[in-house]
Parts: C-alpha cells; sequence; structure tokens
C-alpha cells in the first residue's frame, strides 16, 4: 500500500519520534504550525476518522490515553489542542488517520 505514513511506521520514511508503542507513533510534524507539532498515528491503517468504527476504534482510544503523555514528552507544559482533519473541507493531505498536537505557544482562539 502506498500510504507516507505507513512506510514512516515501517521505518522506510525517517521520522523524528517522540513516543512509539505496540499501537501507535508520535512524531514531530516535518512543516509545524506551532512551537510544538506533533502528529500521533495508529499502527493499523484507518484512512480517516471516518473509517474508525466498533471493530477498531481501541486504537483510537489508546491513543487518546497516551496523548497527555506524549504531550509531555514532546515538551508542553501549558495546554495544547487536539486536531484532526478529515475529508476535502478539512483540507486532510494524508489518508491515513492522524491527531495533530498542537502548543508550546498561546494558540489563536479560533480556527474559523
Ligand atoms: P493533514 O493536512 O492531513 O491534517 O496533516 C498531514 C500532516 O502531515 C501535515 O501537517 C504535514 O506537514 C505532515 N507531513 C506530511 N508529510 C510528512 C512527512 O514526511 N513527515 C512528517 N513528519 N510529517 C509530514
Ligand atoms: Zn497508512
Amino acid at each position: 500500500m502506498d500510504c507516507l505514513f505507513c512506510r514512516i511506521i515501517a521505518g522506510e520514511i525517517p521520522s523524528n519520534k517522540v513516543y512509539e508503542d505496540e499501537s501507535m507513533l508520535a512524531f514531530h510534524d516535518i512543516n509545524p504550525e506551532a512551537p510544538v507539532h506533533v502528529l500521533v498515528i495508529p499502527k493499523t491503517h484507518i484512512p480517516s476518522m471516518d473509517g474508525v468504527s466498533a471493530e477498531n476504534s481501541a486504537c483510537v482510544a489508546k491513543i487518546f490515553e497516551k496523548i497527555p503523555h506524549i504531550a509531555r514528552l514532546a515538551g508542553i507544559t501549558n495546554g495544547y489542542r487536539v486536531i484532526s482533519n478529515c475529508g476535502e473541507d478539512a483540507a486532510q493531505s494524508v489518508q491515513h488517520l492522524h491527531f495533530h498536537i498542537l502548543g508550546g505557544k498561546k494558540l489563536p482562539e479560533h480556527i474559523v
């Protein structure tokens, strides 16, 4: 499968890792939009939030359990924002479910 994030998980494309376990990988975004910008992805290929189901949602729950830890590992101390872009109107550019963790500065109050 030609999926960029699956290739990062496989180690075929290098990434600056923050955290990894059997079900997820967290790494720094190549084009950060905040002083700290980490992506968290499930190791299972799920194309987007639209692909989350009763069968695969356990890995999403695990990601949310780990996000506070990952944010701390990345150096965030004063709050953060978690975003998942899904589909065309949200400008999703990589078709493998991912959660952006943004922090390290006072973020804008509104994103729309
Ligand atoms: P989306 O726009 O789909 O919500 O987010 C995709 C994110 O992946 C973007 O913020 C983009 O900068 C990041 N990205 C794209 N290619 C790479 C890559 O090869 N390595 C890393 N670390 N991030 C990437
Ligand atoms: Zn993938």
